[in-house]
C-alpha cells in the first residue's frame, strides 16, 4: 500500500467526468487500498479516484456514526439520489466543507440533508445506503468529483472569487499541481 499524491484544482482529471469501472481487477483493488491509506493520511473523510489522478468512478469515505462507530466504505460506479435543497443561505458554522483538492480551506455550501447511495463494492456486492446530515454531505461531495465538479465550483460568487485568488497566489489552477499527505501536510 502507498500514500498517493493528491491532485490540486486545475489538474484536468479533476475537471472531467470519470469513466465507469468495467471490472474489478487486482489493479483496482490496489488503487482502492491506496485510496483508503491516502484518505486516512491526509486526513480526509472522503477521497475520489480522480483526486489521485485516476479517472474512474470510485470513491472511498469514512466518518463516525452517531454512536462513534466507524462508518467506512468504498463504492464502485455509484448512483446518488438526494432530497431537494432547503432554500436559504448556508451557515458558515454548520455548513462549511473542505476538499483535499483545494487543501487547507473551507467555505459554506448548502447540501441536501439526505442522500441514498447505490453501487457495488470490490466484491461486486450491492451497496445501498441512506444517510443524512454530514454523511449525506460527504457522499454528495465525493459523487460530484466523479462528474468533474469541485465544491468550489458550487460556491456563491463572492466565495468563488476568493478561491480564484487563493489558487492564483499558490500557483494552483494549472495541470500537474499535487500535494503528498505526510510530506506537505496541507490539511488537518
Ligand atoms: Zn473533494
Amino acid at each position: 500500500m502507498a500514500v498517493l499524491p493528491i491532485r490540486i484544482m486545475g489538474d484536468p482529471v479533476l475537471h472531467s467526468p470519470a469513466s465507469p469501472v468495467e471490472s474489478v481487477t487486482d489493479e483496482i483493488r490496489t488503487l482502492v487500498a491506496d485510496m483508503f491509506e491516502t484518505m486516512d493520511a491526509a486526513p480526509g473523510v472522503g477521497l475520489a479516484a480522480p483526486q489521485v489522478g485516476v479517472g474512474l468512478r470510485i470513491f472511498t469515505y469514512t466518518y463516525e456514526d452517531d454512536e462513534g462507530a466507524p462508518w467506512r466504505g468504498v463504492v464502485i460506479n455509484p448512483e446518488l439520489w438526494i432530497v431537494p435543497l432547503e432554500p436559504g443561505i448556508p451557515d458558515p458554522d454548520d455548513e462549511s466543507e473542505g476538499c483535499l483538492s483545494f487543501p487547507g480551506e473551507r467555505f459554506p455550501l448548502r447540501r441536501a440533508e439526505r442522500a441514498r447511495l447505490t453501487g457495488t463494492d470490490l466484491d461486486g456486492a450491492p451497496v445501498d445506503i441512506t444517510v443524512d446530515g454530514w454523511r449525506a454531505r460527504i457522499l454528495q461531495h465525493e459523487f460530484d468529483h466523479l462528474d468533474g465538479i469541485l465544491y468550489v465550483d458550487r460556491l456563491d460568487d463572492g466565495d468563488w472569487k476568493t478561491t480564484q485568488k487563493i489558487a492564483k497566489k499558490r500557483g494552483w489552477g494549472r495541470p500537474g499541481a499535487s500535494w503528498l499527505p505526510g510530506v506537505d501536510n496541507l490539511e488537518g
